[in-house]
């Protein structure tokens, strides 16, 4: 062949600048698709001889890289198939550019469609070079070496050349923005990144070790790959050790073994294989997202899986490897793709069925890891409906007793004492055992149970499964008395008359802080029940938590907490309170109360006289002196609230009591802490 100069079949004058602008961060993705054809290259040539096709002799198939930090070059060397000069002809200067101009056009603002419409291949070495020259023999006999040399414009130079083997060399020739890739810790970070389990051998320079305190090269070739990774091997061929070992491998710097494995191998309706890990999930699931890789014929392509695997899914770790995504695409392009979808419903699938099958096979060893795989499976319950149905089987409750259930045997172990009078099963719940301690050890006082959700989705879950359940409804065992939570028809006899129940609230509202959001009442409870008790609104109290977690307004984040102060009026110190109190404070009462007594007789007189009359028939005169009688009743009670609580803010056992609730609650801290200690102290003295 003479030496002929052309211009490549491109019909934008200049596609080299559009490719660097636009795909500016993705650069080294270069790296990964040289190396790909270079892998493609030698595969074709190996099934060329499979099939008695090619009857030359097989030379070395391995791919070599390497890095000449004086001229500037990085070159790619295989024995493959090589090109005749009509094939580079036809595969470089044409294939690629067909139509360019048009498409570019219309897709000028998204790289993702550029790279996806050119499978950029072979063009994007031009992201990282001013010049690119290739250097290839045709495996056929007699074929002549061809040279082609490229400086990033339309124009191209190719001549026959001289070259030993079968093969191709493509040499990169870098331009000054591209210095980075001289290094040969970038080189090997790429390689590891996107070429670590290609199929064929990769050689990146020699084995180091260290010697005489320095690291030195060896003889031995650097391969940088693992050619055959688990994912490929079946699963016959694999024990437990084998998909650690593997685990390892794809994620050195992970220290905690998986839970479980999945192999996933799919040849129909569209082909798939991959491992996907079941990580130990203990908090913050932000964290451990993106774990998955996405191979297409072992070249990586991408650790940002969304869209492509349900959400919930990209909590797992693993390999995911399929010819049929289609990879170079957008996002949004892929969300739709029909292939993805099918894709994304067969793992699903996958994973529930592994699960459950899990689950039966050796229930004692899910228990075991239950608390690690719980928030995976309800981010899957909550999310995906399908995974939903399935998962329903095997989810776990656990109490706070450690032990679990399924859902079906934990509605059927609380069914019968924990419905309540409207019919409604009332299934109550911890989330700190420690600090709730006397809640949950009031419920089961009551022969109640009581379900442990500590964790970080549990309150999302919890208002998932409430939707889906009917007459059944989740209530922490703080959010009301207990007697309260699960209401039956039983009636507790009062110990004090309403008045002096009346009394004791008001008694107790003393001592409750200036800006206080709390609401203090009386509850009729057993005498051996808590004299005092701080509850927080189930439903504030969800709000609140759902708001923290960023999901639900910020209105409830922002809104104090809903707290209500109980106070048992049959429990005995409680009875002493009230019984003392109304003894030291009658004749300050009884005068309050018999000015109010003829002031009520003449209330209810005026009322009697009134009561058949429209507003608009009452005279002013009538009007005026009702609101007179009703103001001077109000003051006379005002008065009287402020004596109580000025003596529950004085009452020694009054402020025991209440510091003592919200001890239990672990909410008695600093000088209010202290002064318990003093107090404290001083009764005990007496
Ligand atoms: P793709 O690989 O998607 O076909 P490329 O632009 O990367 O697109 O390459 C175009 C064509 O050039 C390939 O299909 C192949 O026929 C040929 N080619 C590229 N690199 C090599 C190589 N190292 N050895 C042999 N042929 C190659």
């Amino acid at each position: 062949m003479a030496k002929t100069k052309g211009k490549i079949g491109v019909t934008s004058e200049n596609i080299f600048p559009i490719i660097k602008k636009f795909l500016y961060s993705e650069h080294e993705i270069f790296l990964r698709e040289l190396v790909s054809n270079a892998v493609d290259a030698t595969q074709k040539l190996k099934t060329l001889a499979i099939a008695g096709d090619f009857k030359g002799e097989l030379k070395d198939p391995r791919i070599f890289i390497s890095v000449n930090k004086k001229k500037r070059t990085i070159t790619i060397s295989d024995h493959g198939i090589g090109m005749t000069a009509d094939e580079v002809k036809r595969y470089i200067n044409q294939i690629a550019f067909s139509s360019a101009g048009d498409f570019l056009e219309k897709y000028k603002n998204d790289a993702n469609a550029i790279i996806g419409h050119f499978g950029l291949g072979f063009y994007s070495a031009f992201m990282v070079s001013e010049k690119v020259e290739v250097i290839t023999k045709s495996y056929q006999e007699d074929a002549e070496a061809v040279r082609w040399e490229c400086e990033g414009s339309p124009q191209y130079k190719m001549e026959t050349t001289e070259k030993e083997n079968y093969g191709t060399d493509v040499i990169l020739h870098l331009d000054k923005d591209s210095d980075n890739f001289l290094e040969k810790t970038k080189i090997t970070e790429l390689l590891n990144k996107y070429c670590k389990f290609l199929p064929i051998p990769i050689v990146f320079g020699k084995k180091t070790e260290w010697k005489d305190g320095k690291e030195q090269e060896t003889e031995e070739d650097n391969v940088i790959n693992n050619t055959e990774p688990a994912w490929v091997k079946k699963p016959a061929d694999l024990k437990e050790e084998d998909y650690n070992e593997f685990y390892k491998e794809l994620y050195p710097m992970n220290f905690d073994e998986p839970l479980f494995n999945i192999h996933l191998n799919v040849d129909f309706p569209f082909n798939l294989t991959g491992i996907l890990y079941f990580p130990k999930i203990k908090s913050n699931i932000d964290i451990q997202r993106n774990k998955i890789q996405l191979y297409c014929n072992q070249v990586y392509v991408t650790d940002s899986v969304e869209g492509i695997v349900p959400e919930f899914l990209t909590l797992l770790h693993g390999v995911i490897d399929s010819p049929d995504i289609p990879l170079n695409v957008s996002r949004s392009y892929l969300q739709g793709d029909p292939n993805v979808k099918k894709i994304s419903a067969h793992i699903t699938k996958k994973v529930a069925d592994r699960l459950n099958d899990l689950f039966k096979e050796n229930r004692e060893n899910f228990e075991k890891k239950w608390d690690d795989l719980k928030m995976f499976i309800e981010y899957g319950m909550i999310t995906e409906e399908k995974f939903y149905e399935k998962a329903e089987k095997f989810f776990l409750l656990k109490n706070t007793d450690g032990k679990y259930f399924t859902l079906e045997e934990y509605k059927k172990l609380v069914e019968t004492e924990q419905t309540d009078k409207d019919k409604q099963l009332i299934y109550l719940y911890a989330s700190d055992v420690d600090s709730q301690y006397s809640y949950i050890k009031a419920a089961k006082e009551k022969a109640y149970d009581v379900l442990l959700f500590d964790g970080q989705l549990d309150m999302h879950f919890i208002n998932h499964i409430e939707s889906k359940f009917e007459n059944q409804r989740f209530l922490r065992v703080d959010s009301d008395i207990i007697d309260n939570l699960i209401r039956k028809d039983e009636k507790i006899d009062a110990k004090l008359g309403e008045v002096e129940q009346q009394h004791v609230r008001i008694i107790f509202e003393g001592v409750l802080p200036e800006d206080s959001r709390y609401i203090a009442s009386t509850a009729n409870m057993r005498p051996e029940d808590m004299p005092v008790l701080i509850t927080n609104d189930e439903f504030m109290r969800r709000m609140k938590d759902m708001s923290k977690m960023g999901t639900g307004t910020n209105f409830y984040r922002d809104m104090p907490d809903s707290l209500r102060l109980v106070v048992n009026t049959n429990h005995p110190i409680v009875i002493k309170i009230s019984e003392e109190s109304e003894k030291k404070l009658a004749a300050k009462l009884n005068k309050l109360e018999e000015e109010a007594i003829p002031l009520r007789a003449e209330r209810d007189e005026l009322n009697e006289k009134l009561k058949d009359k429209k507003d608009e028939e009452i005279s002013q005169e009538d009007k005026d002196k009702r609101d007179n009688i009703n103001k001077k009743i109000r003051e006379i009670s005002d008065k009287k609230s402020v004596i109580l609580k000025e003596s529950g803010k004085k009452n020694k056992l009054v402020n025991q009591l209440f510091d003592l609730a919200l001890l239990s609650n672990n909410m008695l801290k600093g000088e209010s802490l202290n002064s318990f200690v003093k107090r404290s102290l001083d009764l005990l003295e007496k």
